[in-house]
């Protein structure tokens, strides 16, 4: 395990490479990132929305995936506002016993805003068997439920005839996932390769299940998106302040609530990310045991890129909170998806990575890397 020469980003990321420098590839693109021509790129945007035209007959320009976050307040505002089009916003909800009131406080947020929105919400017995069988599978339950997040929006983009997608970050530039890189920094038609979309639904099918039921879990095919044209294109691309705390200083005063628990309980620094519903901050710590890295590493990333934060407050800050999860969010979990703790923990520790990890004498997990040093 080797550590970014300038953020606290290890190399066990998923599809990502360093380059000979050492440095990750979310460094590279910042530091590229400094002498862009940002109002060239607006006109690169101006110019795509007028090529990939509106149909006829059609009333909305682009379709948005939105959960009522950060991240989608802000696309959903600025597209309408900044680029004067009519976006159909699309939500996948969780299930009730998922989605917290913050959640359902930020959508109804972004509706008040006056926007279009077709909330969609797949079966929620089928939800849990697939989050259950994919907590056991990948030791990540959100593979399958953000397969239906993803899918939702071309399902629906192809269904109603609107070509362009817009999409928030771009996940090979901004995070590191290499194998998700486009034809140009903008094009996210290769997001199908990414790492969460790659493992696709053939394994709900090889589990049993049957493929009437599992169509919110689909991702249109290659053909599927020829035949109807369909552009996802990053937004994250054309705004030089695309960031976790930028996009969040932008949705904040228009309205966005945020979480006020400590990050000893969430493993998020500012309470501002996966604000509907808790258990992906589980997934967090999770993550953090498979990898070496969660949540609090992408904030102190964030902020090493751009020097507002120095090495060592970073790396105590890692060091203190990350990976950490109220037991509260997993209780609520394994009674959800109705496991044990001993079998939630039994599966986590089996899956976690035994060269960053070990089980001391007393059965608690200790890491076996120095932050920001590595092994
Ligand atoms: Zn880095």
């Amino acid at each position: 395990m080797k550590y970014c020469t300038v953020c606290l980003q290890p190399d066990t990321r998923p599809n990502t490479h360093f380059n000979s420098g050492g440095v990750c590839p979310a460094c590279d693109y910042y530091q590229h990132s400094r002498s862009i021509d940002w109002q060239e790129r607006y006109e690169i945007l101006r110019d795509l929305t007028k090529t990939i035209k509106r149909k006829s007959g059609q009333y909305f320009d682009c379709i948005i995936g939105v959960s009522g976050g950060k991240d989608s307040t802000r696309q959903a505002l600025w597209v309408r506002d900044n680029l004067g089009l009519k976006p159909l916003l699309v939500c996948l909800s969780h299930p009730p016993q998922q989605v917290s009131q913050l959640g359902v406080d930020n959508i109804s947020n972004l509706i008040n805003h006056g926007f279009d929105v077709v909330l969609t919400t797949p079966a929620p017995e089928t939800w849990r068997r697939l989050m259950r069988d994919s907590f056991f599978k990948f030791t990540n339950w959100a593979r399958s439920t953000e397969l239906a997040l993803f899918s939702s929006v071309p399902q629906l983009a192809i269904k109603y005839n609107i070509p362009l997608i817009f999409w928030g970050e771009n996940p090979a530039l901004q995070v590191g996932d290499l194998k998700t890189m486009g034809n140009t920094g903008y094009d996210g038609n290769n997001l199908r390769y990414s790492n969460t979309l790659s493992s696709g639904h053939a394994w709900m099918l090889d589990a049993g299940y049957d493929a009437n039921s599992i169509l919110p879990y689909i991702y249109p095919d290659i053909e599927a998106f020829d035949s109807s044209k369909i552009q996802i294109v990053f937004l994250g691309w054309f705004l030089g302040d695309w960031g976790l705390l930028e996009n969040a200083s932008y949705a904040c005063p228009v309205g966005l609530h945020i979480r006020e628990e400590a990050p000893e309980l969430t493993g998020d620094l500012y309470g501002l990310s996966n604000l509907d519903e808790d258990w992906h901050n589980m997934n967090q710590m999770i993550k953090y045991l498979k990898f070496g890295f969660g949540k609090i590493t992408e904030y102190v990333n964030e902020e090493l890129r751009s020097g507002a934060m120095d090495r060592a407050t970073a790396t105590d800050l890692v060091e203190r909170y990350d990976g950490n999860c109220s037991e509260a969010y997993i209780d609520s979990f394994c009674e959800f998806i109705q496991i044990t703790k001993q079998d939630f923990w039994a599966h986590v520790k089996e899956s976690m990575n035994k060269e960053l990890f070990e089980i001391d004498a007393m059965g608690n997990i200790r890491r076996k890397f120095q932050v920001g040093v590595g092994l």
